[in-house]
């Protein structure tokens, strides 16, 4: 089972990825946590990516693709993955496509988590991530029984640098431009299944399953 992920920042594809994950077995693979563990140990490509991400931009693609394509290789992948957050711009696609099919692969669903932009903004400013295990939550729709400590691990939530309001306005933007255009693209391959993401994450994933499930 190998998903992509598609929807605008703060659509719920993270919250529904780890269900997925964890229901089916599957490694749920975020470019943006691999970024972020980057960012959190220092290392050179987390300084570069974070210059960007902090203004709201993508990272750019020579530091982005090989990367997240390496991890595919790994032995926990045999099975399938749930990639979220990559790919992002059509270049990305076609390389992970032909990477894909170098190895007789390819891609089985790609899952559009549907949420008009009035709703990004509430749920990207309720949205507190945790820095020690990247566990997601929102302060009205999921909060964490212990506050502002994150269930999971025990570390501090906290709202993230991109997700304060005037960033989150540039991601829609460049969302728009450079990756709303993946859904033609995969639903020209005819593996594009869309899911009304503006309803409760139990009824959203209900509807994943189902189509997981066909
Ligand atoms: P969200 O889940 O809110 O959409 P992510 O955690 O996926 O956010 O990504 C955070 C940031 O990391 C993005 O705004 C972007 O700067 C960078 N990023 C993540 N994935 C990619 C990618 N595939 N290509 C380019 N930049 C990326
Ligand atoms: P993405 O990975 O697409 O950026 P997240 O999964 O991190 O999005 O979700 C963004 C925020 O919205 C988080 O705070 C999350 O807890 C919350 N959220 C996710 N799905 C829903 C939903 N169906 N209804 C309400 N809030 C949600
Ligand atoms: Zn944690």
């Amino acid at each position: 089972m190998k998903i992509v992920m598609l929807g605008a920042p703060g659509a719920g594809k993270g919250t529904q990825a780890k269900m997925i994950a964890a229901k089916y077995q599957v490694p749920h693979i975020s470019s943006g946590d691999i970024f972020r563990a980057n960012i959190k140990n220092g290392t050179e490509l987390g300084k570069k990516a974070k210059e960007y991400m902090d203004q709201g931009l993508l990272v750019p693609d020579d530091l982005t693709v090989d990367l997240v394509i390496d991890r595919l290789s790994w032995e926990d992948c045999k099975n399938g993955y749930i990639l979220d957050g990559f790919p992002r711009t059509i270049p990305q696609a076609k390389t992970l496509d032909a990477a894909l099919e170098k190895i007789g692969e390819r891609l089985d669903f790609a899952l559009d988590v549907d949420v008009p932009d009035e709703n990004i903004v509430t749920r990207m400013s309720g949205r507190r991530a945790c820095v020690g295990c990247g566990a997601t939550y929102h302060i009205v729709y999921n909060p964490s029984k212990k506050g502002d400590i994150c269930e999971v691990c025990g570390d501090q939530l906290i709202l993230r640098d991109d997700d304060k309001p005037e960033t989150v306005q540039k991601r829609l933007s460049v969302y728009h431009e450079q990756t709303q255009p993946l859904i033609d693209y995969y639903a020209d391959q005819g593996i594009l299944k869309s899911v009304d993401g503006t309803r409760d994450m139990n009824d959203v994933f209900a509807a994943i399953a189902a189509i997981l499930e066909a």
